[in-house]
């Protein structure tokens, strides 16, 4: 299946093909440890995972590798604050990162780098900067990037740099977005910052040589496809092809993805606006991990996906109705044969998914035929037209959507359960559901044996105490479905 992807680069829906033949290799800007992760933050990370998701669907080998940006302006500023290094700082929230991509099923990308550990590449790079005279150093000991350098600046976000100034500077890491301006390769050390001592003097790296030395340490000085949000498409991504290709002369990447930012009801995300949301705060609320990661990926990784509560909702209630539906098809028993009709349909939904994830991870389109499947499977199986042959037609196609999707298959249990762990650790109780409290403290042990005794209650006819054992755990957010093959019991 190939797989056609918008690339900014050339401003136009182009094949992801591997250049050597064989092996994808893709970067993606990881997470700057200074902070917990927001919805914002993962929805980039989930949408390049359905990308690495489907590609390895179609059978592409890939090296897809992600740094870890561990040093840099905020997290200098946020461990000055809290009074401790930033090697004492940053593990908490690269953990807490590591946790979080757990919880959302996100892969863990091939490799994984860390900027602290790639400080000589970062040293050597800029040393050739140097050489070939796109580097200097300022008075104070810093280095910077001469922008007069690389005429072609600006060819990835076709940003008018005309009016550039020349010689004007930037030393900090983010900066205004409609200038162009000589940029920090390297800071000198400052009193009481964490530095380094190398060739080129004491200090530490800017953020983006960062990327560009990580990028091209493990995929070489050119690969296949660079992702990230689309606020690193300038200057971040800009900064890397400029360093990148000052001294090798090659596209850095062929491909390049920028995921558009999330919005939360309508608005910019903010923690002044109060609609900041990490993807614990959620998790508190009392929301299932797979629901989440629903609601982020369904809206196609180009388009604006606008974050509600509404929406969070769906997805609970769409994944509850493939999840049952899949249940049914697992336990049920079929009658040998085939249903014409569902064995067409089975079909059409596995092309037409595989088609849209194709056509620039469409993932709205993807899952449609994938719900209108399971609407005429269950038609199919309540006028008892639905057998055996139907149920591996059907569930090699759930197999496949799961594969990217990864919603079907329950692992909700246990991020709920770390997070309400989390929560206590951090005392932050208040923030938990207070259904969610009442439902973390009954394991599936208690649960069971509660069970087991309404049971009992039952056979000896007393029915209040079945009665009141029910409504207890129903008020604790457990679902119990008597059937006749016995009782059942969920998480709601
Ligand atoms: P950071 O940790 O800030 O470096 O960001 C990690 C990733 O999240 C980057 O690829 C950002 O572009 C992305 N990102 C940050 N905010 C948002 C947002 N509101 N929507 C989508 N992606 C975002
Ligand atoms: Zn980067």
């Amino acid at each position: 299946m190939p797989m056609r992807l918008f690339n900014t680069l050339s401003g136009q829906v182009d094949e992801l093909v591997p250049m050597d033949g064989k092996e994808l290799r893709m970067y993606a800007c990881g997470p700057t440890v200074y902070d917990y992760g927001h919805i914002g933050n993962f929805r980039t990370f989930l949408e390049i995972d359905v990308l690495r998701r489907f590609l390895k669907l179609s059978g592409m080998p890939i090296r897809h590798v992600m740094n870890i940006t561990d040093v840099d302006d905020k997290i200098i500023r946020n461990a000055a604050a809290a009074g401790v290094p930033i090697g004492e700082y940053t593990p908490k929230y690269v953990n807490a990162f590591f946790e979080d991509l757990d919880a959302l099923g996100v892969e863990r990308p091939e490799i994984i780098a860390r900027a602290t550990e790639a400080i000589d590449r970062m040293v050597e790079l800029i040393q050739k900067l140097a050489e070939v005279g796109a580097a200097y150093r300022t008075e104070d000991g810093s280095w910077y990037f001469r922008l007069k350098a690389f005429p072609e600046y600006g060819k990835l976000s076709k940003k008018d740099l005309s009016g550039m100034e020349d010689g004007a500077r930037v030393d900090v890491d983010e900066y205004e977005k409609d200038s162009a301006r000589d940029f920090a390769l390297w800071k000198a050390a400052k009193p009481g910052e964490t530095s380094w001592d190398t060739p080129i003097g004491r200090g530490r790296p800017g953020w983006h040589i960062e990327c560009s030395a990580m990028s091209m340490k493990f995929l070489g000085d050119s690969f296949d496809l660079h992702a990230g949000g689309e606020d690193l498409m300038f200057p971040h991504h800009e900064n890397e092809i400029a360093q990148s290709e000052s001294v090798t002369h090659k596209p850095l990447a062929h491909h390049w993805m920028h995921v558009r930012f999330l919005l939360v009801d309508g608005r910019k995300m903010s923690k002044s606006e109060g609609n900041f949301y990490t993807l614990r705060d959620l998790l508190l609320k009392g929301y299932k991990a797979s629901a989440i990661r629903l609601a982020l990926i369904s809206v196609p990784y180009r388009h604006q996906l606008n974050f509600t509560f509404d929406g969070l909702v769906d997805a609970t209630a769409a994944i509850d109705r493939l999840r049952t539906f899949n249940s049914r098809l697992v336990k049920g028993t079929f009658a040998d044969g085939e249903n014409p009709e569902v064995q067409a349909a089975a079909k059409k939904a596995h092309e037409d998914y595989l088609a849209a994830l194709g056509n620039d991870l469409n993932t709205a389109e993807a899952r449609a035929p994938i719900f209108e499947l399971v609407r005429l499977s269950n038609t199919a199986m309540d006028q008892g037209k639905f057998y055996q042959s139907d149920r591996e037609a059907v569930a090699s196609v759930l197999a496949s959507f799961d594969a990217v999707f990864a919603v079907i298959e329950d692992h909700d249990t246990e991020p709920m359960r770390r997070a309400v762990e989390w929560a206590k650790q951090e005392g932050r109780l208040d923030d938990v559901a207070p259904e969610l409290l009442a439902q973390q403290s009954l394991t599936d042990e208690a649960i069971d044996a509660l069970l087991a005794e309404r049971d009992q209650a039952k056979k000896r006819r007393e029915f209040a105490r079945a009665d009141q054992i029910r409504k207890e755990l129903t008020e604790k957010g457990i679902i119990i479905e008597d059937s006749k093959d016995g009782v059942r019991w969920k998480r709601k």
